[in-house]
């Protein structure tokens, strides 16, 4: 699953390479088109013949400006973009592509069928869902913001840190990272957090976001629809040793996703 670091190299990738670029042929796959939360014709009767404005990205959305109007994708589980050429064989689990005029080509593939596209016009955002309730981006809060919003969340720091109305960005995998940089575990409740431990855990927040960028643009072999997150400490690690404090790292299955942690070292 895609989060913010994900989101964000990508996002710097693509930008240069579609900014100014206008739009040649637009295919929608019938069997995939459910996952366009627009009426697919209307990707190719309004994306043909438009340019590539501007890449941004606010918390897990990526968003493209297309002559003035917003392709929004939530890549969600199992949403990947893939840059490629007209030319290179289309995989089955392709939702849409978008060939460029000289032959470059943006695909949407999503393996688990759960990502959303979206495409709108200027003033619309709010109405996609999960995007009025977004808060601030987990990248950039600042600790006073955080420190003053976390107070409205009693709940457990896992579940706290995913929250996307609490900040932005943050999913399963990071949330993991983040609290095992921060030393706290992750069913501990936020009402138990002494206030030198909620900065703890702002600054950990920044750090483990801002490291793991740059570990996935230093990736030799960096392609957008690939996930390598070899460069994590505990998540994805389970029974291997902890980094930190060499304690086995612990796993915790709930509603089939995975959470890992190390009980030697967050307390
Ligand atoms: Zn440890």
């Amino acid at each position: 699953m895609p989060e913010l670091p994900e989101l964000e190299v990508l996002r710097e990738y693509l930008g240069p390479r579609l900014e100014g670029r206008k739009i040649a042929q637009v295919w929608t796959s019938p069997k995939l088109s459910f996952l366009l939360r627009t009426p697919p014709d209307e990707y190719a009767r309004q994306l043909i013949g438009g340019t590539f404005e501007r890449v941004w990205r606010r918390g897990k959305f990526l968003v493209f400006d297309i002559s003035g109007q917003h392709l929004v994708i939530n890549p969600m589980l199992g949403g990947r973009l893939q840059w490629t050429t007209a030319s290179e064989k289309v995989a089955a689990a392709t939702v849409f592509r978008i060939t460029l005029e000289e032959g470059d080509e943006l695909r949407f593939l999503d393996t688990v069928k759960m990502g959303r596209v979206y495409w709108v016009v200027p003033g619309a955002l709010p109405t996609i869902p999960g995007w009025a309730e977004l808060g601030p981006d987990a990248l950039t809060v600042s600790l006073s913001e955080f420190s003053q919003r976390i107070r409205r969340h009693p709940g457990e720091l896992k579940n706290l840190l995913r929250n996307q109305a609490f900040i932005a960005g943050v999913g399963n995998a990071y949330s993991d990272e983040i609290l095992h940089e921060a030393g706290l575990l992750p069913l501990r409740k936020r009402t138990t957090l002494k206030p030198d431990e909620v900065v703890r855990l702002h600054a950990a927040t920044g750090k483990v976001l801002r490291d793991a960028i740059e570990s996935i643009k230093a990736q030799a072999k960096y392609e957008p629809h690939k996930q390598d997150r070899s460069f994590m400490a505990v998540h994805g690690k389970g029974k291997e040793k902890c980094p930190r404090c060499g304690h086995r790292i612990s796993e915790l299955t709930a509603r089939g996703e995975a959470t890992h942690f190390c009980r030697g070292c967050q307390h």
